[in-house]
């Protein structure tokens, strides 16, 4: 079954709003086993969108549309949908007692261009929208079909989750698509595919190996899509094994998790709690632990320690200790850890001090310089980086390892 999506929208085009409708679509489309195969972002234009729907439905057995149902003149995607269908547009009651209910609930006045939210393609399924005030529509042209969603991603998703994906399911042509991930850190990805090449050159046609690397990290998906599921899934894993036992000091998980996501897990099964003293990651760290649910039941907080006072007056870091080897140095994220281990009562802590760049640096201590300290129960780790990004890229990394460190 091959799809692909349109998405439609001049902000997307000027590079206003980034487009996540299309990832968040793409990523749903391949849990049940639907491969897209085509993006398309296009303008608020009815030749543009009328060019894109009769290529995708020359070639694409689903075809998910998202933008321009608003009713403002700059989304025209209806009246366009109309004529390439060559579909009268009609009141749907349903939609419009909803859409009234909207406005009296909030006590605003209807205008006329909020009435014709209501209108939907004469040919068209309606996919009532709970999340809002546009629908959504369904249509079928030959062997393709449309599904045609707004903009807003909180409808998008409301709409795909209730709507589109059981209409999805149930289209013939599915293949069942089965994949085994694994998380690795501390192995690029040449050096990683090094280690497994004799393990990949054995994979039959029909299981994909694919490499996704960010800093630090590398996750393998390991796919296959057949019609025999419970053999393909079989095989699927005995060669996720293989991998596995081959970069055994490497694998984080297999299980999807983020490395964070992993971290916390460990540690709320051992009881244990966190605390971190964050220099130049500025509270980084602290945000990749608390995006996370439930991370409160191990992390206590951070002390974002940039300036030296703070080091000094809130972490109790001695001021000889800076003036001797400086505030990125293995002295000091030492006495970083320990302070804010002992000031928050926590079981294990993180200290992170460097030079994110791009100024400062000398020549014993260049840009890029980073020290993590780990302090735990009964000692204090460190590890020196010398990082060759740009800033943003050395907090990123800079966090990311230390983490990784405490995970080891
Ligand atoms: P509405 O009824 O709210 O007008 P709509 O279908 O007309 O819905 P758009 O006007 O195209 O939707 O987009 C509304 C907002 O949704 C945009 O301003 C943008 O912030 C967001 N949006 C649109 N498309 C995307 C996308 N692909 N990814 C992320 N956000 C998007
Ligand atoms: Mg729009």
């Amino acid at each position: 079954m091959r799809a692909e999506l349109i998405v439609i929208g001049d902000e997307l085009l000027i590079g206003q709003v980034l487009d996540t409708n299309s990832s968040w679509i793409c990523a749903h489309l391949n849990e049940i086993g639907v491969q897209v195969k085509q993006i398309s972002t296009i303008s608020d234009d009815g030749e543009e969108i009328i060019n894109a729907l009769a290529l995708a439905t020359s070639r694409s057995d689903v075809i998910l549309m998202t933008g321009g149902l608003g009713p403002t003149k700059d989304d025209v995607t209806k009246q366009t949908l109309s004529r390439y269908f060559n579909s009268e547009l009609v009141f749907d009651e349903k939609v419009l007692a909803h859409v009234k209910g909207i406005f009296e609930k909030y006590d605003r006045p209807m205008l006329p261009e909020n009435i014709k939210q209501a209108e939907v393609l004469k040919i068209a399924e309606v996919l009532f929208n709970k999340a809002g005030t546009a629908p959504g529509m369904w249509i079928k042209q030959g062997k393709s079909h449309v599904a045609i969603m707004p903009g807003v991603p909180s409808e998008m998703k409301y709409l795909m989750e209730h709507e589109v994906l059981p209409r999805i399911k149930v289209l013939p042509g599915r293949k069942e698509l089965i994949q085994n991930h694994i998380l690795t850190a501390g192995l690029g990805e040449s050096f990683l595919a090094e280690r497994i090449a004799h393990i990949e050159d054995r994979l039959p046609a029909y299981i994909k190996l694919a490499y996704l690397p960010a800093p630090l990290q590398v996750r393998l998906r390991l796919s296959a899509e057949g019609d025999n599921h419970q053999l393909l899934k079989e095989e699927l894993d005995s060669f996720t094994k293989e991998i596995k036992d081959e970069l055994k000091e490497y694998c984080i998980n297999d299980n999807e998790q983020t490395l964070e996501e992993t971290l916390l897990d460990e540690m709320k099964n051992l009881n244990l709690s966190l605390a971190l003293a964050e220099s130049c990651t500025g509270g980084y760290v602290s945000h990749l632990i608390t995006e996370i649910p439930g991370s409160s039941q191990v992390f206590l907080g951070s002390i974002v320690s940039y300036d030296n006072s703070v080091k000094v007056n809130s972490l109790g870091v001695e001021q000889k200790t800076l003036n001797d080897f400086g505030a990125v140095s293995e002295q000091t994220a030492i006495e970083m850890a320990e302070g804010v281990r002992q000031k928050l009562g926590s079981s294990y802590s993180i200290a992170i001090t460097g030079i994110a760049g791009p100024g400062g640096g000398s020549v014993e201590k260049p840009v890029g310089t980073v020290w993590v300290a780990i302090a735990g129960i009964k000692k204090t780790y460190t590890f020196k980086y010398l990082f060759k990004n740009s800033r943003n890229g050395t907090i990123i990394r800079a966090s990311k390892n230390a983490l990784y460190q405490l995970i080891q």
